[in-house]
């Protein structure tokens, strides 16, 4: 990574960019599948890695460079590696850094398709997977096993908002020999730098807030230069989940505003969930930001902002949660996140429905919960769009 003398902000604008001899001031994209080479020499000095520069565009491309390089410098990561979805950079981690033998401990609140990769796919190559409460170190420290090579948590977590201390869980992990990987999507870099409080590696589903406008799939993985620099890039470079550049393209001009984004998601969230929490149809409120998060105080350490998701149950159970969805007529109801637009859910039958009563109860997803993605537009006009169900919700 390229040494930057800038803060954030300007990192998110201007880190990664080299202008070409064209001068163009954006940056440009770049539709080519290879690269062509001067002599017979250079092809053979590239492929053979004693001469860098770009091959094929499987392996590397420029516009995907411009953001590996950004969102790295935004991470304080020496290495990031671009791919095509957030999924394909978890199995990337998992497939640069695993083999047969080893132990992944994951959190249980994490995305619920990285509990199928890690159950039905990665385990099926001799990797042992095993699950502790993501708020618990007790229960991390008790499913830790000699073999244990990585720890996977997402902080705050999907739909419940709940948080762990990044900083012990990567001194009990490096304890024991591990590495720590936290999946950074809520926060972003704008909100909370794992690798600071001593995370090994980040990952990205850059689909939801990089972008933020809910427009392309994309993900990556932020850390040092031997683990994913190398590990984790051959894993893209024969796997091929490569990102294309008309994506890294989108993401890039993403960064550019997500500072700003990010704040406009916190104040307007912020302001929802002080309401919700005083509405006679809600039960309870789940968001970092208030005095009754069971870690609001950890969130204001780790977290310089709590974040646009905001977690609500109706009084009611599943109807009145359903009526409250129903009655919208702005809100998208879709399960998406971190985009412009505020979205909509109900987890119970949605993202979490494939899980049994018992596992529902013991993740918190109960009949009422509702998930709201905050958008960017007039929280007012949120508001005004949830009172609706609310009020003719059962009091
Ligand atoms: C969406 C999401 C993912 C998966 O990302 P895709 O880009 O959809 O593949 C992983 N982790 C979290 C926390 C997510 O919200």
């Amino acid at each position: 990574m390229q040494d930057f003398p800038w803060e954030f902000e300007t990192l998110a604008v201007r880190a990664g960019h080299t202008r070409t001899s064209e001068g163009e001031h954006s940056e440009a994209i770049f539709p080519t599948s290879s690269f062509v080479f001067s002599s017979a020499a250079e092809a053979a000095a590239r492929f053979s890695g004693n001469e860098p520069g770009n091959i094929y565009a499987r392996f590397t491309n420029p516009t995907v460079r411009y953001f590996q390089e950004r969102l790295a410098a935004l991470e304080g990561g020496e290495s990031c590696v671009a791919t095509s979805s957030g999924m394909s950079a978890i199995l990337s981690v998992m497939l640069g850094l695993l083999k047969a033998g080893d132990h992944v401990l994951c959190s249980r609140s994490v995305f619920g398709t990285t509990t199928v990769l890690l159950q039905n796919y990665i385990a099926k190559f001799g990797v042992e997977i095993g699950f502790a409460d993501l708020t618990e170190l007790a229960s991390w420290e008790a499913a830790l096993q000699p073999n244990t090579r990585l720890l996977f948590a997402e902080t705050p977590a999907n739909p419940l908002t709940e948080i762990v201390d990044i900083r012990a869980l990567a001194e009990l992990a490096h304890r024991n020999n591990s590495l720590l990987v936290i999946d950074n999507c809520f926060c972003t870099p704008a909100l909370q730098r794992p690798l600071e409080l001593g995370a090994d590696i980040v990952v990205h589903s850059a689909t939801k807030y990089l972008d933020g406008q809910g427009r392309a799939l994309g993900g990556a993985i932020v850390g040092d230069a031997e683990r994913v620099g190398k590990d984790v890039y051959g894993v893209l470079r024969s796997g091929g989940v490569t990102m294309s550049p008309f994506n890294a393209w989108i993401f890039l001009k993403g960064l550019e505003t997500l500072s700003l984004r990010m704040k406009a998601h916190c104040d307007n969230a912020m302001q929802l969930a002080k309401w919700l929490e005083i509405h006679p149809a809600v039960e309870q409120v789940l968001y970092p930001g208030l005095l009754s998060h069971p870690q609001h105080g950890l969130a204001k350490q780790q977290q310089t902002g709590f974040g646009g998701i905001v977690s609500f149950v109706v009084k009611g159970g599943q109807e009145a949660a359903w009526k409250v969805i129903d009655s919208t007529r702005m809100l998208s109801i879709t399960a998406n996140l971190g985009d412009t637009k505020t979205t909509i859910t109900h987890p119970g039958t949605t993202t979490h429905g494939r899980l049994t009563p018992e596992q529902k109860a013991q993740a918190g997803i109960v009949d009422g919960l509702v998930r709201v993605s905050v958008g960017l537009e007039s929280v007012r006009d949120i508001q005004g769009d949830l009172a609706r169900g609310l009020e003719h919700g059962p009091l």
